[in-house]
């Protein structure tokens, strides 16, 4: 017996777009996490243009969502200090934005939940068991839940992936990456910042402005085999008292512990689908490995899963879970094999050096590279005649 058409693992931005969209098309959609909401997630809580557009279309509301700032400019600095202002286009919508994850992705549970879904909270996949028509899921309490699709939004420990047999043994992501709430007293920190260090590239460091003085501080490297834990938190411990940074925030109290998690960025290379299942978000390592961003790439993908099982939901499993993947791809493979071989660029301080420099030639260039970075348009546009058009390259921000 059919329980739920979709069950939807996961309430993150990946599980919690993918349950929007299929509530609201009207199919019978259950959610379930792990945890209870409001919940915390390790996070430079960065908000690109592509995460607003998909956050406008589910129809969230900036005014859901408590702390909420928005971002007109941002500062980057190149591992041999030249400091380089770029200015996101104004009274056109909003281009980037920064709000803690405790309170976005409580406002997109609160959001499925107005739309129809069934959000289960404190309610933990333990295994799931597919079958020829359907496909169990057995919970912590032993629950169980069947249904005729599942959603993996999961995350980068996926129990949906390892459930199905379908993990890279011994694979711990791609980057790793720390962040703490701090208040920070400098003037200067009410800006975002973006730090390229020589130990660091080709990852970085960030503040990331909060409302009511506080910062988001971090940083994230893509993961070495020599890379111990101890040197890690090594790293965090004197990175933000370099003189560059701390002239930046001034005098700073922590407000949060420091957490560390990892980041998947390898979307090529996993598989997208399983028995009657789609990976979505941190569980279809959909991040960008170039920034290691990946809010956007989540809403992303888990509203095409719910488009392919929408339009399929009354054929085969093979053309639901046919129509995802080519449509996964489509969208993101280009993106990230282009992030991919930047990423590549940036681990020589020269060519970062020399990045920033041409970056910084004159305002067309600076407002240019602040827009393709922050996801304005998709990385590998120049390479994808297919997603020219008029306009591509102008679009106004979100209105959300
Ligand atoms: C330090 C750091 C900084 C980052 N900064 C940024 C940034 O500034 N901007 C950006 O865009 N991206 C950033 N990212 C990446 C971003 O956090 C992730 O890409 C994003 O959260 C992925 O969303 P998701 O919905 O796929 O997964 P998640 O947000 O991880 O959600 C997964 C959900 O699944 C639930 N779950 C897990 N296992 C089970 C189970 N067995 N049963 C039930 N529920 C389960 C969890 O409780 C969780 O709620 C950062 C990542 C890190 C680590």
């Amino acid at each position: 017996m059919i329980d739920t058409d979709v069950l939807v693992v996961g309430a993150g931005p990946a599980g919690t777009a993918a349950a929007t969209l299929l509530a609201r098309g009207g199919i019978d959609v259950t959610v379930i996490d792990k945890t209870t909401f409001p919940r915390d997630k390790t996070c430079g809580d960065g908000l690109t243009t592509l995460a607003l557009r998909l956050l406008q279309e589910l129809g969230l509301s900036s005014a859901a969502v408590e702390s909420w700032r928005d971002v007109g400019q941002v500062w980057m600095r190149s591992p041999s200090g030249r400091e380089v202002n770029l200015a996101l286009p104004a009274g056109q919508g909003r281009y980037a934005a920064v709000t803690k994850r405790v309170d976005l992705d409580s406002a997109l549970v609160d959001l499925a939940r107005s739309c129809g879904a069934n959000v289960i909270e404190d309610a933990t996949l333990r295994t799931l068991t597919p079958s020829e028509t359907s496909i169990t899921a057995t919970l912590a309490g032993d629950r169980s839940i069947t249904t005729r699709y599942v959603i993996a939004a999961d995350g980068m420990w996926s129990t949906t992936r390892k459930g199905l047999g379908l993990d890279m043994p011994g694979y711990r992501g791609d980057w790793h990456a720390a962040r703490q709430y701090r208040k920070a007293a400098g003037e200067r920190s009410r800006d975002l910042w973006v730090w390229f260090e020589d130990d660091l590239l080709p990852g970085y460091a960030w503040s990331f402005p909060l409302p009511n003085g506080e910062v988001n501080v971090g940083f994230g490297i893509v993961r070495r085999g020599s890379l111990s834990g101890k040197d890690f938190a090594a790293a965090w411990r004197e990175l933000f008292d370099r003189h560059h940074i701390r002239e930046v925030l001034g005098e700073t109290e922590d407000i949060s512990p420091y957490r560390a998690w990892p980041i998947p960025a390898r979307l090529p290379s996993v598989s997208l689908t399983g028995p009657r299942t789609l990976f979505v978000g941190d569980a279809a390592a959909a991040t960008d490995p170039m920034t290691g961003e990946g809010i956007g790439q989540a809403l992303e993908t888990g509203m095409l899963a719910a488009s392919a099982i929408t339009e399929h939901l009354s054929g085969s499993p093979d053309d639901v879970l046919g129509t995802y993947e080519r449509s996964a791809k489509r969208s993101l493979l280009a993106d990230h094999h282009m992030a991919s071989g930047l990423s590549r660029v940036l681990r020589s301080r020269v060519a970062t050096n020399m990045a920033l420099r041409t970056v910084s030639v004159n305002d067309w260039t600076r407002r240019n590279f602040a827009r393709w970075m922050f996801e304005d348009y998709p990385r590998a546009l120049i390479a994808t005649p297919r997603r020219w058009s008029r306009g591509a390259m102008s679009r106004p921000g979100a209105d959300i």
